[in-house]
């Protein structure tokens, strides 16, 4: 009967672990360790007349790849990645296995999860319990114990976090470096990697194009160069000798007079920015390119496969300089001014925090240029935002805030055949003036608002003040969308509503790329206040997805706090080693 040669019996098993216990014995090993058991284990017997899936691997066999899945579970590695790593750091391992080479995650994984039959499992299984307790029984020390206080040593969390960490930021400034966005002509002195890092020293510095290139070059001047003639290492020209501030920006080779220029100062960055990036343009398309890079990387991890929910919003860069300058708008006061450059984003929300798609200013340009070209009215912007996120996800709703409130915004929602949920203030005195009188849970379908027809309702919320929790009061909540309400309006209304908060965080993501991402500057070029405000937004994406990568690897979920702090990603950033 077939069924019966396929039951191994467990005294079968037994036998051949002692067998291998003897074996191991005679090779007088001080301290043999679980792959010295396994080695002499004839695996290929006990499993030989089990039931086989199709398995055509020919590089690694099934007989090696089993034992090392028994080597997996008898020293209590769950992780294919660890796996993976411990073979390629440990060739005698690998050689007792029966491996040429250390097999990748992917192939561990698929043996564990596709080949491997459950009753091959099984016997695994009786196999790691019987050399367990044989082990025990003969008091032999198979070393498990000192392989599992290595393994918390290496997979402790940190650990992790910084190799995957790493991992994804080399991949991410590899990516600026190769952009053409700080491409430089091919007899320029300086690399677009030294412009690179000056930059990110800036954002750590929080500080100004000078400043930032003074810190930079004095790092720079701690490492040692060597000349590309000769190969001898590189001087300093004495401190005496220095007059002038070009001085300090070159090394010299004492052997043939090679020179060599250290670093980039803040009006070469300046200079390099301007000159590059001639019109907004072509700044616009630069950064499109470089954003649209990005999320070809995000896409590969499937991260907004499902339809989101994504937020527009508009802010307000503050300006104390001269109100003429290019690009200056008049904005509701704040710090100290009524002027500030403006800008809009869209979001996708996922996660608990806001992914940037792209972010486009608003231009209204007097200087004899036509205003036809440029981006000067907010529905032309939420246009092409919007236009743009639809290329890149499936959207389940726009979600608004009052700011862009009208007839005009509907019609284009409608128009590009979008669903919609924008919060209702005060101000829309219309709205207001003629829901007042209804109860406090109402739904308007048909509400005729311009030149078209919208739906309304409002619903009553608790809400405690932030200055004090403890209050709580509750508060009228009106909201529009172009969505006809269907089913049980009330219940219809409380389930929008939930939506509106999943707009989630909008001042934390502006603080963080106002704040921690942008490089400082006093210049009134329009361009480089443009373009600085841009790779804050770039790089605020690209912290968001190394977050998101980290969680994903270390998790398999995203928590709600970041793990990585802005400022470790910047230092990583700027210190990964990277050619050119
Ligand atoms: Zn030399």
């Amino acid at each position: 009967m077939p069924e019966n040669t396929r039951i191994i019996s467990k005294d079968n098993i037994t036998k051949e672990i002692i067998k291998a216990f003897a074996l191991l014995g005679k090779c007088n090993k001080k301290y043999p360790k679980t792959e010295d058991i396994i080695y002499y284990i004839n695996l290929e017997k006990i499993i030989k007349n089990t039931l086989k899936k199709k398995y055509q691997g020919s590089y690694y066999s099934y007989n090696s790849l089993s034992k090392l899945v028994l080597f997996m579970d008898l020293n209590k590695m769950q992780n294919q990645s660890e796996t993976e790593r411990y073979l390629k750091k440990h060739k005698r391992v690998r050689k007792k296995l029966g491996l040429i080479s250390a097999p990748d995650q992917s192939m561990i994984s698929k043996f564990k999860n596709h080949y491997l039959t459950d009753e091959t499992k099984e016997i695994l299984y009786q196999i790691r319990d019987k050399i367990i307790q044989i082990a025990n029984d003969f008091n032999i020390d198979l070393g498990v114990k000192r392989q599992k206080k290595k393994k918390i040593r290496w997979s402790t969390k940190q650990y992790h976090l910084d190799y995957e960490m790493k991992k994804a930021i080399k991949l991410l400034k590899g990516l600026l470096i190769e952009s053409k966005m700080i491409k430089i002509r091919n007899n320029s002195v300086y690399s677009p990697k030294e412009y690179i890092n000056l930059l990110i020293k800036m954002m750590m510095q929080k500080t100004y194009a000078e400043t930032g290139s003074r810190q930079f070059r004095r790092d720079l001047k701690r490492e040692i160069r060597m000349c590309k003639v000769c190969g001898k290492s590189l001087l300093y020209p004495l401190s005496k000798k220095v007059k002038k501030d070009w001085a300090l920006n070159y090394v010299y080779c004492p052997e043939c007079d090679y020179r060599e220029r250290i670093s980039p100062n803040g009006e070469t960055l300046l200079y390099h920015i301007f000159s590059k990036f001639e019109t907004i343009e072509k700044l616009m398309k630069d950064f499109e390119l470089m954003f649209e890079k990005v999320w070809y990387r995000t896409k590969k991890y499937n991260l907004f496969r499902e339809p989101v929910n994504i937020s527009v919003d508009r802010t307000e860069i503050p300006f104390y300089g001269d109100i003429n300058a290019d690009g200056i708008e008049g904005k509701k006061p704040e710090k100290g001014t009524k002027f500030g450059y403006i800008q809009y984003t869209v979001y996708v929300s996922k996660f608990g925090r806001r992914y940037t798609l792209f972010s486009l200013p608003l231009i209204k340009f007097k200087k004899g240029i036509p205003e036809s070209k440029f981006l000067y009215h907010q529905n032309l912007i939420l246009k092409q935002l919007l236009i743009y996120a639809k290329r890149k996800v499936k959207i389940k709703y726009v979600l608004l805030d009052n700011g862009f409130f009208s007839s005009d915004t509907f019609n284009l929602i409608n128009e590009l055949g979008l669903k919609c949920l924008i919060i209702v203030k005060r101000k829309e005195k219309k709205i207001i003036q003629e829901t007042e009188d209804f109860p406090s849970h109402s739904v308007f379908p048909n509400f005729k608002y311009g030149n078209c027809k919208i739906t309304v309702f409002m619903i009553r919320k608790k809400t405690s003040p932030k200055n004090n929790p403890r209050k709580i009061t509750e508060a009228i909540w009106r909201y529009a969308t172009n969505v006809k309400p269907v089913g049980n309006l009330i219940e219809w209304a409380d389930t929008m509503a939930k939506l509106y908060p999943k707009r989630g965080g909008i001042e934390t993501s502006y603080r963080l790329i106002k704040e921690e991402f942008s490089p400082k500057t006093k210049s009134k070029k329009y361009i480089i206040r443009l373009f600085y405000f841009e790779l804050a937004v770039l790089f605020y994406n690209l912290w968001i997805f190394v977050n998101i990568l980290v969680f994903f690897s270390l998790f398999d979920d995203v928590k709600k706090n970041p793990i990585i702090h802005t400022l470790d990603f910047l230092q990583e950033m700027y210190h990964v080693d990277m050619p050119g």
